[in-house]
């Protein structure tokens, strides 16, 4: 099973990739990660991709598909991939479309993780942790017992990320969907684009896309 996973940041993406990754033995590629990674070992396109990013430039569409495709030939043909940040345009995504088939592989899914963008709002700026053991909290959903007193370690000091505000929220929404708009039709069009309710419980948005890959 290869599937594209999108979400807007909030709709615990994150999460869920990672269960994927520990209950089906599917492998993320995040097209970050795999950067990193190349750079870090040194390895051809890694270094080509080294001298890019320190010109101040974009890698490449070309750099980044063969990027994916050795990922790709270290992986045995029963392990499925989530991918992760790409493709972000039509060209990649048919780049990636002919990388699979070159490998006896194809998409099966794209998975969307909706969320209601009011509501998207509340539930990110809500959001604090303890500044000691970073135990979480809500405004509206998880106040502490005692009410300015951490539930798990007692302290007294709370954090909220400076980007947890309202306009932040709505920018990252606007990207979100300039990033995927260019991609979703491709793959409407084929009818393996999937919603799954991202504002449910974790439990929920789990029970969500174990449906789409088991049925
Ligand atoms: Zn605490």
């Amino acid at each position: 099973m290869n599937i594209i996973l999108l979400g807007p940041p909030g709709a615990g993406k994150g999460t869920q990739a990672s269960r994927l990754v520990e209950e089906r033995g599917m492998v993320q590629l995040s097209t970050g990660d795999m950067l990193r990674a190349a750079v870090k070992a040194g390895t051809p396109v890694g270094e080509q991709a080294k001298a890019v990013m320190e010109a101040g430039e974009l890698v490449s569409d070309a750099i980044v598909t063969q990027l994916i495709d050795e990922n790709l030939a270290g992986l045995a043909p029963e392990q499925g991939v989530i991918f992760d940040g790409y493709p972000r345009t039509l060209a990649q995504a048919e780049a990636l479309d002919s990388l699979l088939a070159a490998r006896g592989r194809r998409l099966d899914f794209v998975i969307e993780l909706d969320v209601d963008e009011d509501a998207l709002v509340e539930r990110i700026t809500g959001r604090f942790t303890c500044a000691a053991c970073n135990t979480p909290y809500h405004d509206r959903y998880k106040q502490p017992v005692s009410a300015g007193t951490c539930d798990v370690c007692g302290s007294h000091e709370f954090k909220r990320r400076a980007d947890d505000n309202e306009e932040a929220v709505r920018t990252r929404m606007a990207e979100y969907r300039a990033k995927t708009a260019p991609i979703l039709p491709h793959y409407e069009a084929r009818d393996i684009v999937r919603r799954v309710d991202g504002m449910a419980s974790v439990a929920a948005v789990s029970k969500g896309i174990d449906a789409v890959l088991d049925g």
